[in-house]
């Protein structure tokens, strides 16, 4: 039976908005097929993926997994002969998948329009500054070893911010790839079926770990830098996490209080992940700026500076309160509070948000393929 298409042409002027302005110029040659070094011959993509953009099947395109197997390393714009730059469209397509995803959608509208900037950051900015007002009133510490808790309470600035902030996300997130996984799925399997691929557990861990190892950046031919800045930042973010996780064991099951110090492994580990972050989001920044010839929009900036400025307030606010300087150690904590909030409130509305939605695919892949 024939199928009636449904173009939306409203998709096709957004998708061209948020970078992929050349996908009018493809004319399913299929080069980049063949010459993407992640596409399969049972699943090849993006010329697929140009003509349904082409054709403005956003229904199709949202819920089509191979977006997400895009890794952006931009072998195929090399080589299409006619300039059409589908990593670019791919990215596009993600973008705009986000959006038609996120719960509430009105935030990923907003972190995709830089006129919202002031409104995102008035947020955490605004909640801070009234932390500060009404706990310590601007105090700033004295004395040899300057403790920020006299500035920001660690109970109100980070305990009654970051948890109340991180359940929204993750309720946030499991709303989102709820519907996404429902959309994305074509096959039901059998417990059998399951068990067949190594069961849940295997389904699940094997995709992590190669997303850990970066295995599939590292078959990209034309972007190289993408492997390290990428690999860098994912696992300075993995330590963060480790970090924080055992900071709140010391102080909320342990009851230690007070700062670390510089010989604890827990500081050592810290340091570690903020170097990794700083030089993989320095990468990244010499990337956007040295590379003309892929359009960096406002999206992509976005996280950019972002990780920037989360690495380089948190490496100030340290080496400030080392120093003595405690005016402006409070400040820059300050800056690196705003940031962080910024990082995890907007994370399911973000670009950072392909960390989620990459790995649901990735495990979505094996349960549908058994690969
Ligand atoms: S995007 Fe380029 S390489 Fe791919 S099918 Fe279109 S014209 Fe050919
Ligand atoms: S950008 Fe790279 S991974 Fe993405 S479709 Fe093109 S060649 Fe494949």
């Amino acid at each position: 039976m024939a199928e009636i298409l449904e173009p939306d042409v409203n998709f096709i002027k957004q998708i061209r908005g948020l970078g992929g302005a050349s996908l009018k110029v493809c004319y399913q040659c299929a080069t980049c097929s063949t010459v993407c070094p992640l596409s399969t011959d049972d699943n090849p993509f993006p010329r697929r993926e140009m003509i349904w953009a082409q054709w403005g099947l956003k229904d199709r395109l949202i819920k089509d997994p191979n977006i997400w197997l895009c890794h952006q390393c931009n072998d195929c714009c090399k080589y299409c002969p006619r300039g059409a730059r589908p990593g670019d469209v791919m990215a596009a397509l993600r973008a705009y998948c986000i959006s038609e995803y996120a719960v509430p959608k009105f935030l990923a509208k907003w972190l995709q329009d830089k006129r919202y900037l002031p409104v995102l950051l008035a947020i955490p900015v605004i909640w801070f500054l009234f932390i500060i007002a009404v706990t310590t009133g601007f105090h700033i510490p004295k004395g040899e070893e300057i403790d920020l808790a006299e500035f920001i309470p660690v109970i109100w600035g980070v305990d009654l911010t970051f948890i109340p902030l991180s359940v929204l996300v993750i309720i946030s997130f499991a709303m989102s790839i709820s519907r996404f996984w429902r959309d994305m799925k074509r096959v039901n399997l059998t417990p059998e079926q399951i068990a067949a691929r190594g069961g849940w557990l295997n389904i699940i861990i094997t995709p992590i770990k190669e997303i850990l190892a970066h295995q599939r950046f590292s078959k990209c031919g034309v972007k190289k830098t993408r492997f390290y800045f990428h690999f860098l930042i994912l696992w300075g973010f993995v330590g963060l996490a480790i970090v924080t996780a055992l900071v709140f064991f010391r102080m909320d099951i342990l009851g230690i209080h007070g700062h670390i110090s510089m010989k604890n492994p827990i500081k050592w580990l810290a340091n570690l992940a903020g170097l990794s972050l700083l030089l993989g989001s320095l990468i990244l920044l010499s990337d956007r700026i040295s590379d003309k010839e892929t359009p960096s929009t406002y999206f992509d900036w976005s996280l950019v500076i972002l990780v920037l400025s989360l690495a380089v307030t948190g490496f100030l606010t340290e080496f400030l309160r080392l120093g003595g300087l405690a005016g402006l150690a409070c400040f820059f904590y300050f800056l690196h509070l705003v940031s962080v909030f910024y990082l995890i409130a907007y994370l399911p509305f973000s670009k950072l948000a392909h960390l989620v939605y990459r790995t649901v695919v990735m495990i979505y892949e094996r349960y549908e393929g058994g690969i």
